[in-house]
């Protein structure tokens, strides 16, 4: 890709270096360049007389923060930033010596360990205490546990937004007043008392339209992996993709020129038949086109990412890449309707879903971006994604006749991330992959129905092979 075409602004005033021996989309170096712009804004904020909020990736009322003037921190993203920058393990044992238990979320432990060590934040600048912890509380019961130790750690308050589990599979309209009542009653008034600032709905309503500009892009550029060879990695590549959109610039004009940039840069990468980029470089053939289950592994990100592109594997479809909002289910924000909108996002998160819409999900993506199977990374620490994963997996199977297979990694913990049984794993799971097709193949070529033969029969249930890295 021809670097000259993209403009690379450089928002903390250094230039940009570009590592020679990793490669990476132009739109790439540039999310990397906008969350480096929110840690120097994060540790600037007391300086420029900024008050600081803290809240999680799932239910990010990014909008409605930024209409109070919060710099905004997302201890998720910092913990992912530090396991990348293989910062996390020290941090971790250090919670753990100072009493949290091994089966503790691992981005809890990274944070608490990142406040033990000074609350120097990914980059090397230092972070604030926030002013407030805004809670938004969809599916995950950590996110509650996580906010009530750090509340206590930085004596600040937090205020909730609980948020109805979509048990029934639907966000019925009572669900939605809920939601709307406590953002109108108690969190809009929290945030003003703490921010000083007095709420204006039409602020709201103008980063709502920069949000919508942002999620249509988004979403063409993850649809893009439909096509043949995918442009894109849908996994790995997609962490990239969602960075802006689900941290602190969604509703900026920042982001909705990143999204313009990305799928200017994707649709031509479609246009002249290209794979993705991965850091090893241009991905060649497209040999098995995956659909995968569960959060990455962060602390050998690269290294796992290379066991993909080894193999020729893309992952034309996550369920992580929507965990920030599920944007190609038809979910756009709404500036005429600006509060409901924020209670429908917060009710749609991935994480608020029951196991039967994960599976739907999951199933119409393996039917609609021709995948030849799922796998699921199961996260050691997660029960928030990890519970259910073996009824998905044998279900997933079930419906759509593809292979399923299951590893196990952890989120920030290098100690749970062995290189060699993952890489193990795949390989048998590539292989299953492949005898499948080629059975399939010989079936269709013998005059058979292809979808006769056992286990790719349309509900019909697959022979399970377990691969379970652990
Ligand atoms: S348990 Fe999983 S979903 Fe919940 S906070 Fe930890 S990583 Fe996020």
């Amino acid at each position: 890709m021809n670097t000259s075409t993209i403009a690379m602004p450089s928002p903390i005033g250094k230039p940009t270096h570009k590592p020679q021996n990793v490669q990476k989309e132009d739109a790439m170096w540039l999310q990397k360049e906008l969350i480096n712009r929110n840690y120097m804004e994060l540790a600037t904020a007391r300086a420029d007389n900024r008050k600081v909020s803290a809240t999680f990736v799932p239910g990010n009322l990014n909008e409605l923060l930024m209409c109070f003037d919060f710099a905004r921190s997302l201890p998720e993203t910092n913990a992912l930033q530090n396991g990348m920058r293989k910062k996390s393990g020290k941090m971790i044992m250090d919670a753990e010596r100072d009493g949290q238990s091994e089966d503790v979320c691992t981005y809890v432990k990274a944070d608490l360990g990142m406040m033990m060590g000074g609350e120097i934040g990914p980059t090397g600048e230092p972070m604030p205490r926030p002013d407030i912890l805004l809670l938004s509380y969809t599916g995950c019961f950590t996110f509650m546990k996580w906010f009530e130790l750090i509340r206590h750690k930085y004596g600040c308050e937090t205020v909730m937004l609980h948020v109805p589990y979509q048990a029934e599979g639907r966000i019925a309209p009572n669900m939605r007043d809920y939601v709307v009542k406590q953002l109108k009653e108690t969190v809009i008034p929290t945030l003003e008392r703490i921010s000083g600032v007095k709420f204006d709905i039409d602020r709201l309503r103008q980063y709502m339209r920069e949000s919508v500009k942002a999620e249509e892009d988004l979403v063409a550029v993850l649809q893009s992996a439909r096509h043949r060879p995918s442009p894109i990695d849908g996994y790995f590549g997609a962490v990239y993709y969602i960075g802006p959109i689900f941290t602190a610039f969604r509703g900026t004009p920042e982001a909705t020129e990143f999204y313009r940039v990305l799928r200017a840069e994707i649709e031509e990468r479609m246009r002249l038949g290209l794979g993705p980029i991965t850091p090893e470089g241009e991905m060649g053939e497209e040999k098995y086109r995956l659909v995968v289950e569960g959060p990455p592994n962060w602390t050998s990100f690269r290294e796992f990412w290379k066991m993909f592109y080894d193999e020729g594997a893309v992952v034309v479809s996550s369920t992580y890449a929507k965990v920030g909002g599920l944007y190609d289910f038809g979910f756009r924000h709404d500036p005429e309707h600006p509060l409901e909108s924020l209670a429908e996002y917060c009710l749609g998160c991935y994480t608020n879903l029951n196991l039967p819409s994960r599976i739907d999900m999951i199933c119409k993506y393996i039917d609609e971006y021709q995948a030849d199977g799922l796998l699921i990374n199961s996260i050691k620490s997660c029960n928030s994604f990890s519970a259910g994963q073996l009824l998905i997996l044998r279900e997933v199977e079930k419906r759509t006749g593809k292979p399923a297979a299951f590893i196990e990694t952890d989120l920030v913990d290098p100690r749970y991330f062995s290189a060699a049984n993952v890489k193990n794993r795949l390989e048998s799971y590539f292989q299953m992959v492949k005898q499948k097709r080629t059975a399939a193949l010989a079936g269709a070529l013998a005059g058979a129905v292809p979808g006769a033969l056992p286990g790719s029969m349309p509900g019909a249930h697959a022979p399970f092979i377990p691969i379970i890295a652990h």
